[in-house]
């Protein structure tokens, strides 16, 4: 399993991981900002979550946010 993480708060919602990972990002509703989707969640947190690593597009999504919010370990 990988590890990903997002510092939301420093999120400035171009909308990039959403579109190139799907599957793992979304946006939220009320603040705008990027989450994890609920099914990879780490005890339910928006911002921290655990995905296959068969789901390649996370390490996409981390190397093309501009501003360099995304972690993957
Ligand atoms: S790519 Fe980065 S700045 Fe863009 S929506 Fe995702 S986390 Fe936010």
């Amino acid at each position: 399993m990988v590890k990903v993480s997002i510092k939301r708060s420093g999120c400035i919602s171009c909308g990039n991981c959403w579109s190139v990972c799907p599957k793992v990002f979304e946006q939220n509703k009320e603040d705008t900002h990027s989450q994890i989707r609920k099914d990879y969640r780490i005890k339910n947190a928006a911002d921290k979550g655990e995905v296959p690593e068969s789901i390649k597009c996370v390490k996409t999504a981390e190397e093309q946010c501009p501003v360099h919010v995304i972690s993957v370990k």
